[in-house]
């Protein structure tokens, strides 16, 4: 049974992380704060992940996964 949780990305309500450039993101996604939050929002008011839905392999076409 599929809860609507399922759908979510397992960063929702964690920690920011951030990329090598500082930047915030997703700890779990690795997506950018404004991706997943919207353009214009500040980790100021977000001080944890917002709920978004999981990524999908399909549309990871820009995301480089270091070994
Ligand atoms: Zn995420």
């Amino acid at each position: 049974m599929q809860s609507m949780t399922d759908k979510a990305c397992p960063g929702s309500g964690k920690s920011w992380t951030v990329d090598i450039e500082g930047k915030p993101i997703c700890p779990r996604c690795r997506r950018s704060l404004a991706t997943v939050a919207g353009k214009g929002r500040k980790i100021k008011d977000l001080p944890a992940v917002p709920r978004h839905d999981k990524p999908s392999r399909a549309t990871s076409k820009n995301t480089r996964r270091p070994n």
